[in-house]
């Protein structure tokens, strides 16, 4: 009933890399080699397909290793790191669909992509997302003189040390208008990955700032820009559940837009989490997206085809 539809899925972090795992390069890519199977049956079937993806542990090695290695080679700024890892993860999506799907000879292109954000977002004033090594507190002093990071005690610990950044909301893509080309012109596309590289315009010209923005939130942004009918986020839970980790926890298996709202209101969907991404959901569908859809990665073709996961509708 949906072929030819057009349908961005959000990846989340365990399609490339799990808990227990280090995130060697092999790993990495026999991950995103299982995602690519699932990805695969869903464009066999006839869906447009955009991807997008976290890079949370990603982006968390990448900043260890500048600062590890800051007397040999100069530290990159946080979000040339997300410039970093949106190619290095997208060339294991492309190498992996490109083998999966040999036969049909469908162009598979990764872009590196900005997204905008405002340089008054409330965030920026008070940042609160932890990113790279945790220090001690003379280190963590130091860096916040020398560097102007924003450190904060987020462990009691001797290092419990980090610097935060802020989380701002995405407000366009910068290559929206590419993206949505490529995809008319049949090409499968990977986007946005990390939520975008944060940009703010600054006198009319666009600039990069250290942030990180989710994953959730950025892909939708990126659903509206190529006109997408359908975004599905894939994670590492089968549904969305009420009172998640309560003796009454039981799951959603369709909501309105409206039962959305309610229960997010009602706290079933906490930060950082299910938060963002029934946030993201909510946001679609009231700007005119037919249905969202929550599911697990191993259930992504069948929830695509309404048959597993939480299907979120207008109603
Ligand atoms: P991803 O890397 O896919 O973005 P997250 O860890 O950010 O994944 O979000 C998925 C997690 O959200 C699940 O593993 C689950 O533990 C948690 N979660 C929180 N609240 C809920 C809820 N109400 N229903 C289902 N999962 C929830
Ligand atoms: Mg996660």
């Amino acid at each position: 009933m949906d072929m030819g539809r057009r349908v961005v899925i959000a990846l989340g972090g365990n399609a490339i890399k799990q808990p227990d795992e280090w995130g060697t390069a092999e790993e990495q890519m026999r991950n995103v080699r299982t995602a690519c199977r699932q990805i695969a049956r869903i464009i066999r079937r006839g869906y447009e397909v955009v991807l997008t993806h976290g890079n949370g542990p990603q982006v968390g090695n990448l900043a260890i290793q500048q600062e590890q290695a800051k007397d040999l080679v100069p530290p990159q700024p946080l979000v040339v790191l997300g410039a970093m890892t949106q190619g290095q993860i997208g060339y294991l999506f492309q190498q992996a669909l490109r083998n999966e799907l040999a036969d049909l000879k469908r162009p598979v292109v990764t872009v590196v992509t900005q997204v905008l954000v405002d340089s008054e977002d409330p965030d920026f004033r008070d940042p609160h997302k932890p990113v790279g090594p945790f220090y001690e507190e003379g280190e963590a002093r130091v860096l916040m003189e020398e560097r102007g990071w924003v450190m904060r005690r987020v462990r009691p610990d001797a290092k419990g040390w980090r610097r935060v950044v802020p989380s701002p909301r995405p407000l366009a893509i910068i290559e929206g208008e590419a993206v949505k080309r490529m995809v008319d012109d049949g090409m499968i596309v990977i986007a946005s990955g990390g939520g975008g590289i944060p940009v703010i315009m600054r006198d009319g010209r666009l600039e990069g700032i250290d942030a990180v923005i989710d994953k959730d939130l950025a892909g939708e942004v990126l659903a509206e820009e190529v006109g997408a009918d359908i975004f599905l986020i894939l994670t590492d839970v089968d549904c969305v559940r009420l009172d998640y980790g309560k003796p009454s926890e039981r799951p959603i298996r369709r909501m309105t837009l409206e039962e959305a709202k309610r229960y997010h209101s009602e706290g079933h969907f906490p930060p950082g989490s299910m938060g963002p991404k029934v946030e993201a959901c909510i946001r679609f569908l009231e700007h005119g997206g037919e249905r969202a859809v929550i599911a697990s990665l191993e259930e992504g073709f069948e929830a695509l085809e309404g048959e597993a996961g939480t299907q979120i509708t207008r109603g």
